[in-house]
Order: C-alpha cells, then sequence, then structure tokens
C-alpha cells in the first residue's frame, strides 16, 4: 500500500493531537511532512521527535530558535518557520492530505492556501467556511480540492449522504432534509439565571466532548451548533429552510440525513473525534481509529428533543446570518471570537457572548466583502468594535 503524505495545521491542539493518534496507528498508511503549534513548543517538539516532519511551524521567531534549538542534534529531518510565512509552507507542503485544525479566523488564509493545491482538505476549521463561505467554495471549485468535513456532525451527514448527491441538488438525490444534532453543552438544563454567573471552567467541562476551549464555550452557547449550521449551508449547499437541529444529550447519533421516501439514516459512534478523523484520513476505505465500538444496549436510551433558543439565542443568529448572506457570516464569527475571548478572560459574562453578536450583526449587517483581503479587513473592524463594547460593559466578572 502506498504512503500517504500529510501536512496537519494546528497540529498541538485538541483535533491536532487525535489526527496524530489515528496516524500512529496506521503507521505503514500515512507519514507526517509538516507540523504546525503556536504557542505549544513543548507538545510540538515531542511530535517532531516522533513524526520527523521535515517542517515545524511556531508562532514567532523567538519560539521557533527554541525549537531549533531543542531539536538540534536529534538527526531529524526538521527545518523550522514561524508566523504567517510558515503556515504559508505548512500548508502548501507537498503533502496529499492538509488537516486544517487551527483555531478560529487565523485557520482561513493558511486553509485557503491548502485548497489551492487541489488535493485533499480535511476541514476542522469552521470558522473559516463560516467567515468566507463563498470565497472558500469558489477556491474549493477552482482548484478541484476534495475538501472533506471532520466536524463530527458533517462527517456524519456526509456518511448519510448518497453517492450520486451534488451540492445544490437535494431534491434530485431524494433527500429533503439536513438534521444536525447537538448534545446542548454543559448548560442545557440550567434555568436562564443560572447562566449569568457561569465561570470560563463551567463552560469548558463539556459532558460528553473534549475540545479546545474556544469550540468548548461555543458548544456551552449553542454557537458551535449556529456555526455547524451555517458549515453544512456550504459544504452542501443546503438551503437553510432544509436544516434542522435536534438536541441528543448522549452524543452518539453523529447526525441524521431525511429522504423523500420517509426514510432517515444517521451515523452512530462514541463521542471520539478519531472517528471522523480516521473516515475523512483514509476515505473511501475504513481504518482503525482507536476507538471502541458502540455499546447500545449499555447505552440503554437515545433522547432527542428541540433547542431552546429563548436561553440560548446563538443558534438563531446563524440562521439570520444565512438569511441575510453577503459577510453576515464573518461578522457573526468575529462578534463571537472577540466576545469568547472576553470571556475567557474573565472580563464578561457568559450571557454577554450573545448580546455582543448581536449588536454586531446589527451594527455590521448589510456589508459585504468582495475578496480575502475585505473579508479580513472587515474581520478586524468588527473585532475592534466588539472589544469596545466588552470594554464598555458595566458587568465585568470578577
Ligand atoms: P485547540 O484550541 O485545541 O487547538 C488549536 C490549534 O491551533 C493549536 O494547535 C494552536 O496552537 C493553534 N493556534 C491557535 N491560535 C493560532 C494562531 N493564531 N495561528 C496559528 N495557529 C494557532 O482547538 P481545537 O482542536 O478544539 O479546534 C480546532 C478547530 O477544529 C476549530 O476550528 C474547531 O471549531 C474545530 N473543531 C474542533 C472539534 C474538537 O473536538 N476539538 C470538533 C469539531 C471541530 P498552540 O496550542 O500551540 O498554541
Ligand atoms: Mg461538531
Amino acid at each position: 500500500m502506498a504512503v500517504t503524505t500529510v501536512s496537519v495545521l494546528g497540529a498541538t491542539g485538541s483535533i491536532g493531537t487525535s489526527t496524530l493518534d489515528v496516524l500512529r496507528r496506521n503507521p505503514y498508511a500515512f507519514r507526517v511532512v509538516a507540523l504546525t503549534g503556536h504557542g505549544n513548543v513543548d507538545l510540538l517538539e515531542s511530535q517532531c521527535r516522533e513524526f520527523a516532519p521535515e517542517l515545524a511551524v511556531v508562532a514567532d521567531a523567538e519560539r521557533a530558535a527554541d525549537l531549533r534549538q531543542r531539536l538540534a542534534g536529534a538527526g531529524l529531518p526538521t527545518e523550522v518557520d514561524y508566523g504567517a510565512q510558515g503556515l504559508d509552507a505548512a500548508a502548501g507542503a507537498d503533502a496529499q492530505i492538509t488537516v486544517a485544525a487551527i483555531v478560529g479566523a487565523a485557520g482561513l488564509r493558511p486553509t485557503l492556501t491548502a485548497v489551492a493545491r487541489g488535493r485533499r482538505i480535511l476541514l476542522a476549521n469552521k470558522e473559516s467556511l463560516v467567515m468566507g463561505g463563498a470565497l472558500f467554495m469558489a477556491a474549493v471549485e477552482r482548484s478541484g480540492a476534495e475538501l472533506l468535513p471532520v466536524d463530527s456532525e458533517h462527517n456524519a451527514i456526509f456518511q448519510c449522504l448518497p453517492g450520486n448527491f451534488s451540492r445544490g441538488r437535494l431534491v434530485d438525490s431524494g433527500v429533503s432534509r439536513v438534521v444536525l444534532t447537538a448534545s446542548g453543552g454543559p448548560f442545557r438544563d440550567w434555568a436562564a439565571d443560572a447562566l449569568e454567573g457561569v465561570t470560563p471552567e463551567q463552560a469548558c467541562a463539556h459532558p460528553n466532548w473534549s475540545m479546545g476551549r474556544k469550540i468548548s464555550v461555543d458548544s456551552a452557547t449553542l454557537m458551535n451548533k449556529g456555526l455547524e449550521v451555517i458549515e453544512a449551508a456550504w459544504l452542501f449547499g443546503v438551503e437553510p429552510a432544509h436544516l434542522d437541529v435536534v438536541i441528543h444529550p448522549q452524543s452518539i447519533v453523529h447526525s441524521f440525513v431525511e429522504y423523500a421516501d420517509g426514510s432517515m439514516l444517521a451515523q452512530l459512534g462514541n463521542p471520539d473525534m478519531r472517528t471522523p478523523i480516521a473516515h475523512a484520513l483514509a476515505w473511501p476505505r475504513r481504518i482503525p481509529a482507536g476507538v471502541p465500538p458502540l455499546d447500545l444496549v449499555r447505552l440503554g436510551q437515545l433522547e432527542f428533543r428541540a433547542p431552546d433558543t429563548t436561553r440560548f439565542r446563538c443558534l438563531d443568529f446563524a440562521f439570520r446570518a444565512l438569511r441575510e448572506g453577503g459577510a453576515s457570516g464573518a461578522i457573526l464569527n468575529a462578534a463571537n471570537e472577540a466576545a469568547v475571548e472576553a470571556f475567557l478572560q474573565h472580563r464578561m459574562p457568559f450571557t454577554r457572548i450573545a448580546d455582543i453578536i448581536a449588536a454586531a450583526l446589527d451594527e455590521f449587517g448589510g456589508t459585504d466583502a468582495a475578496d480575502l483581503d475585505a473579508l479580513l479587513a472587515l474581520d478586524r473592524d468588527v473585532r475592534s468594535r466588539a472589544r469596545a463594547m466588552i470594554a464598555q460593559c458595566a458587568g465585568g466578572v470578577q
């Protein structure tokens, strides 16, 4: 079997380390050519020692010098680079697969660089699609890149769609509805007034999934599901009217596809990102992921209920952004990232996150961005406006 080369952007994160675990379990099938981290030099050093990539990338010159020194004399083929140019080199590396797992808007430019190469992209960085869906999908179309979703819901949908499915042709494929499942996050059953005082630690303690801090907060506000609705709309070409969200506390059914004949297909599995990662790495084959099989008898029951958008307003904002079109996704995303960052730094209460996003959508609504530079400029403008609103926020925590 031929060895497939892989570049992992965001290797030191939650998705990055899960990806490397799947690669570790399939050593004869894959070879790592590039790894990028940002601040975590310790972890990147040990990943370089284990996977011996040709390129390793960190945030800045100081960390690069540190990593170079640590790796000196280890006999590795690893060049160390940093910053935007380093990310560009890793994204443009000659790899058959690029895993796009940087968190947030910082992932957009490197992911687009990888897309332009026209090879296989494993997309975890949903923010890049939310920010620039039209631009992103046009780039995919141009380069002929093979875009495979790693986000568990979208990977599940991909697995449940028919072989003849093509973007935007739901009806021709017999698909009537796409339903994303959501765990509901750690505050699923909390009363509205209890949400005011939640701490970052509580928000990051997800009941089912172990993830990075930013996406954990997104999960707790339901913004993550909102971002995923927009992600699904772009990935599969599904109109908002054909997209639905269902709360499923056990996180066993990862999403559904409903067909015109009344059939509903679902993908089930333990909540472990190594399953969708392994699926996308090997597709259309299947490889071991280290995930134990589901024991449905032991689980006993699976529950489903409607989301409560009174307590969790962020989900509605995503549908609003989809309806409004233009650069609404970028506005929503920038405001959310600024608000989540402030909440994680104890500068703002949890419940203000939704207020900041709503205010940004009101203020910047109708703005469009014709190209990547305009999109990144809008991202900066919305962030700085959101930060000003946060600074004015009287009810800071602690
Ligand atoms: P983490 O915070 O765990 O990891 C983020 C990665 O990006 C790390 O490698 C980090 O480096 C790097 N990074 C952070 N900031 C920058 C920057 N400015 N420039 C370059 N690299 C940077 O995030 P997750 O792994 O949880 O999430 C990654 C992406 O995958 C997100 O878009 C998320 O929405 C998506 N996703 C995650 C899931 C999960 O289960 N975790 C599930 C589905 C989607 P370092 O740590 O060295 O600073
Ligand atoms: Mg998901």
